[in-house]
């Protein structure tokens, strides 16, 4: 008895702390109360009493007496952490003090603030962004056709380029007053995703003028005299900007590039000016071989001491028409057979005039910032946006795909192990897109998010290749054969270049999101490695000291929410409504709390060695990123009204998002540097064991059930890529062929039924003819299944080619057509001769 009441009074004080972050004097004393009560009304025997006296004195005298917790506390510590505290670049250091934090802090200390996260607003597109995406994007993904673009002429063709320049797509960041869209971030990507839906070439053209490049770096840094120059230029295409920073002894540690630049005299229109000699060697540079205007970033030195006293002044960004002597540019690489503008270029001794830094002299050596502040917004808009593109275009096309291809006379999207790969797909689509919206809210309210940016940019990319590889494995054979009628190929090719650039995705997972996250979203570190770097011992212990105690209280506050959610299956978690979602704002805030606990025991036990420990920190990365997809989801299902028929998304996405938190951070616990403290953390903050699972079978099929029918969810699902029902559409075709083969079911099953079967020697059109002779279908209904039936052949018709064909790279090429290959049997055969047979011939 007495013990239950122990333990009813102790699981008490822990929910009031877990609720409440009491203070420590606070805590103190009202546990000091209840001992006291408990001791003098008999409630302990003499070895529980020691325990649990003992237990409450040592963290109480110890933390409680500030003269005691700066002898044995502080001090020794604060001696620990300085011998330990990691040496910081100070392009590191730019690189983790880039950008703001936001909600991603909230997910970070335990308690998430749900108010908070519904006061968000999710952008909405304006009249400009909405007009300019149904009229020039429209018609410009019409006029598209990526196969020609990447076999044909391995380049846009002419009428794009200047379709792009004539609507200023080029322009979508830059002021109205200079000429461009002047889009928010929400437009900017909506712009993106639509085209890269229906081309990678054509998306990621659009793209890089808008992204991390001349545009955005003159907005920010730029003098009056080079904005009002370059920006009109830009805007309307007649520059077209590239930036230079990977060559090819800098790639994931651009802060090394040994391109440089020398201070000194030079000539320039004739006249001599202080500038710089630069030598440089970059490479992979998008647009680079169209560009007339590079964005460069080198390494400035100033050896001869003509600006002052010191030689290495760091990292400067440049503008340098492409045109200026020494400069060599053009060639071009060939990233996995999409034909964007991609290659190398160089510079020999090229001088350049001080007024080419971008900013002007006073940013020499400000460079390195200048880029790591726009990364941390721009890789939040444009890769995101291609993941979204490809998680929507994916559901659409193979949803439509699975149900219009039939196999065992049934279609196939009704198989379950195809039910399985749809849902991933349905799933992680909306959980890409609800991602993208939260974050484009942060951008577009003027934070910069650097953070969640690096998340987004990193699951993302990470999910389209596994949207994408689902899409390739349910569309079979169908997917694989390269030619004009195929929509996924170019996708799937494309897949490594958004995981490498802009931060390859291993270290954004394995090094900055959590690396930055641990600094910048924790409450105490900053605050305690800023006071072991101060140099006055007493100003360090005061400023030590303060954070210690915060840390304390943030410490036990954690435990006991982790401990006191987890135990009761996260039902004692604050949740903003109760029911079904409501459940999942619980288990996510359970999921923050163990997330917090493990995070600062890690960092308390491995300090500034755990740098190094990269398979630990992708692990807090992928807790932390699935944490902010989780509460994006469950954000986007409110914004819109919480829709009934998105409830399998929405489950769908939350469950499988909780459970790689959950598995996340229990591979954390495995691993933990010392292994009986990861025990014993497991069971205190999983004391019911792992208990979330992945979404089960009912749910994946209620997903793909909705992925391969028409319907209003699939509508919202793939809300803002390219449709059309044009049968003679890449795409269209699919659309068309679902809704008559949708339409032809009813006649079809009412035949199975009276068993009317199709002879093995007679054609479909002959069955049909055939049944409507013996009333067994009446006229329309023959058109019916025989429209079913060309649109069918339309969707499972693959190109082929002739030798000749396939020897001019597949330059002049035919749509493969179902007609075409009802009657093309014999040539076929003989190409298949003439293919094998040309080889040995040569
Ligand atoms: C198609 C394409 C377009 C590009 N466009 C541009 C452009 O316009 N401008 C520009 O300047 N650059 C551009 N890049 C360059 C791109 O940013 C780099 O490729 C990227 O930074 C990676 O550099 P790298 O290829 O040299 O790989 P490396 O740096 O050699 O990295 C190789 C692998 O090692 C991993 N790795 C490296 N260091 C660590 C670490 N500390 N911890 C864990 N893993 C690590 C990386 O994640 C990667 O998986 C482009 C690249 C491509 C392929």
């Amino acid at each position: 008895m007495n013990i239950l009441l122990l333990l009813g009074a102790l699981f008490a004080l822990f929910y009031a702390i877990a609720r409440h972050q009491i203070p420590f004097r606070t805590l103190a004393l009202i546990t000091l109360l209840f001992l006291v009560v408990f001791t003098l009304a008999g409630g302990f025997s003499f070895f529980w009493g020691l325990i649990f006296w003992a237990t409450f004195l040592v963290p109480a005298v110890l933390l409680g007496l500030p003269h005691i917790r700066q002898q044995f506390l502080t001090r020794p510590l604060l001696q620990r952490i300085r011998k330990v505290l990691p040496s910081m670049s100070e392009t590191e250091r730019d690189a983790i003090e880039a950008g703001s934090v936001w909600w991603e802090a909230e997910l970070f200390r335990g308690a998430p603030d749900w108010q908070l996260l519904q006061n968000f607003r999710l952008p909405v597109l304006s009249d400009e962004e909405r007009a300019f995406l149904e009229g020039p994007v429209e018609q410009l993904c019409a006029m598209i056709d990526d196969w020609d673009i990447t076999h044909k002429r391995l380049d846009l063709p002419p009428e794009i380029w200047a379709f792009l320049k004539q609507h200023r797509f080029f322009g979508m960041i830059i002021p109205r007053r200079y000429g461009g869209l002047e889009f928010s971030a929400y437009g900017h990507s909506a712009v993106v995703m639509k085209i890269a839906a229906r081309s990678i070439t054509a998306g990621v053209t659009v793209m890089v003028p808008n992204s991390l490049g001349p545009a955005e770096l003159l907005l920010h840094y730029g003098t009056d005299e080079q904005r009002d120059y370059y920006l009109p230029r830009l805007a309307d295409g007649r520059e077209i900007p590239c930036f230079a920073l990977t060559g090819p002894f800098a790639g994931s540690d651009a802060g090394a590039i040994p391109d440089h630049g020398v201070i000194c005299m030079g000539e320039h229109e004739g006249k001599k000016v202080l500038g710089l000699r630069l030598n440089w060697e970059k490479r992979y540079i998008t647009l680079g071989p169209v560009a007339t205007v590079l964005g460069l970033a080198f390494k400035a030195f100033d050896p001869d001491g003509l600006l002052g006293d010191q030689e290495e002044l760091g990292v400067t960004c440049a503008l340098i028409p492409a045109d200026t002597p020494g400069v060599t540019i053009g060639r071009r690489h060939f990233p996995l057979n999409v034909a964007f503008q991609n290659g190398p270029n160089s510079g020999k001794d090229v001088f350049i005039p001080m007024e080419y830094i971008i900013g002007g002299q006073q940013n020499i050596g400000d460079g390195w910032r200048m880029l790591v502040e726009s990364l941390s917004v721009g890789r939040g808009i444009s890769l995101p946006a291609v993941g979204v593109a490809a998680g929507k275009a994916s559901a659409r096309a193979t949803g439509a795909y699975a149900y219009v291809r039939k196999q065992f006379n049934t279609s196939i999207g009704k198989f379950e192990g195809v039910e399985e790969a749809l849902a991933r797909i349905g799933g992680m689509a909306y959980m890409m897109e609800a991602g993208r919206l939260l974050t484009l809210s942060a951008l577009d309210s003027g934070e910069k998010p650097s953070i969640i940016t690096a998340i987004l940019k990193y699951y993302n990319t990470e999910h389209m290749r596994q949207v994408v590889n689902d899409a390739m494995d349910i569309h079979g054979g169908r997917g694989i054969c390269i030619g004009p009628s195929n929509y996924l190929a170019r996708a799937y090719q494309s897949i490594p270049v958004g995981i490498t650039v802009e931060g390859a995705n291993i270290l954004t997972r394995s090094m900055i999101i959590f690396g930055q996250g641990a600094i910048r979203c924790h409450p105490f570190l900053m605050k305690e490695m800023e006071a072991a770097m101060t140099d006055d011992q007493d100003d360090a212990e005061a400023s030590f000291d303060k954070a210690l105690r915060g840390h304390a209280e943030y410490f036990v506050t954690n435990y006991c929410r982790a401990f006191v959610y987890g135990i009761s299956g996260s039902h004692l978690a604050p949740t903003p409504y109760p029911g079904r979602i409501g459940d999942y704002y619980q288990r996510l805030g359970q999921m923050s709390a163990a997330f917090a606990v493990c995070s600062d025991l890690v960092l308390m036990v491995l300090g500034g060695s755990f740098k190094r420990k990269e398979m630990l920190s992708g692990r807090f990365a992928d807790a932390l990123g699935y944490m902010f997809y989780a509460s994006a989801v469950l954000k986007k299902f409110d914004a819109d009204g919480q829709p009934r028929s998105d409830l399998p998304l929405v489950e769908w996405s939350t469950k499988y998002c909780l459970y790689q938190v959950q598995m996340a951070l229990d591979e954390i616990l495995r691993n933990f540097p010392i292994k009986w403290l990861g025990v014993l953390v497991r069971h205190s903050i999983f004391p019911l064991g792992l208990n979330l699972r992945q979404p089960n079978d009912s749910l994946s099929h209620r997903v793909a059930a909705l992925v391969i029918r028409p319907g209003e969810a699939r509508d919202r699902l793939t809300d803002g890529i390219y449709t059309t029902d044009d049968p003679d559409d890449l795409t269209g075709c699919l659309e068309d062929a679902l809704h008559k083969v949708i339409k032809a079911e009813p006649i079809e099953r009412r035949l199975r039924h009276d068993e009317v079967e199709q002879h093995g020697l007679e054609d479909y059109q002959q069955w049909v003819d055939r049944l409507k002779k013996s009333q067994q279908v009446t006229a329309e209904e023959a058109d019916i299944l025989l429209q079913a039936r060309a649109a069918t052949a339309t969707v499972v018709a693959v190109d082929d080619f002739t030798s000749d064909e396939m020897r001019n790279k597949m330059a002049a090429t035919k749509k493969a057509t179902p007609k075409k290959r009802a009657t093309n049997a014999p040539q076929k055969k003989a190409a298949r001769k003439t293919l094998k047979k040309k080889p040995a011939a040569q």
